[in-house]
């Protein structure tokens, strides 16, 4: 269920960068509006800008999209490996990283200007930015469903409804006739597997 839902800023990035066409090789469902509900009140209905539009999908076929698109381009090298260390030069400019394959040996790749985007758990943002004016904790657990058949209130739209006393809950189509329901939880109930917490702190998202 992670990044699922493309917001209309990141289709219109992907325009931008010509790279479009990485959503055109699997389903996904276009949305055009959030409709957001309190209770059982009548819900305010929030379109995108005319002529935007959010795209809900298996990330992991997005991911591969862009992972093609960036191997068919000339000088591309691409290697799978971890990244153990980043390597610095005497002026503690980074130079290039340390890797290690499973059961394999150690490796160097060095490069003139080297990129870190190891994720929202990255081990090296201290190393390139130093401590940061506050320290990233757990405020809850997101737990996702899949439902089938389900008729939202408003096509084509995310449904958010806040409830009184608990976090919101998001709906959205996906390809398939398939919805995802996501449900914010302070304590992860016992019952349920938990694949993937988030970490935010929200005074400072
Ligand atoms: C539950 C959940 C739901 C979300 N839903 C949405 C959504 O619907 N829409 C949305 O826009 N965003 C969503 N997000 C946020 C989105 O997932 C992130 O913003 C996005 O994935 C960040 O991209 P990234 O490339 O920076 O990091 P990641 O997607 O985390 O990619 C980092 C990559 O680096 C690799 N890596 C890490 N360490 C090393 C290492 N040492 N060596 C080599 N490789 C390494 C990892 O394996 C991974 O492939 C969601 C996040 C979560 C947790």
């Amino acid at each position: 269920m992670v990044a699922e839902l493309l917001q209309p800023g990141g289709v219109m990035a992907l325009k931008q960068l010509g790279l479009e066409s990485c959503l055109g090789d699997f389903e996904s469902a276009s949305l055009s509006a959030f409709y957001v509900m309190r209770g059982a009140d009548n819900g305010i209905y929030a379109p995108f800008p005319e002529g935007h539009e959010a795209r809900a999908f298996e990330h992991g076929s997005f991911v591969m999209a862009l992972r093609d698109r960036a191997r068919r381009a000339p000088n591309v090298d691409f290697i799978e490996t971890t990244v153990t260390a980043l390597i610095e030069n005497e002026d503690e400019r980074v130079v290039g990283v340390s890797t290690c394959q499973a059961g394999g040996q150690p490796e160097s790749y060095f490069a003139d200007l080297v990129v870190v985007a190891d994720g929202g758990l990255s081990k090296f943002r201290t190393a390139v930015l130093g401590h940061m004016p506050y320290e990233p904790s757990q405020m809850g657990y997101l737990a996702g469903l899949l439902v089938k058949d389900l008729t939202l209130p408003v096509a084509k739209c995310a449904t958010m409804i806040v409830l009184k006393g608990a976090g919101p809950v998001v709906l959205y189509e996906l390809p398939n006739n398939e919805c995802r329901m996501l449900v914010e939880f302070k304590e992860p109930p016992a019952d349920l597997k938990v694949c993937n917490s988030v970490l935010y702190d929200r005074d400072h998202v």
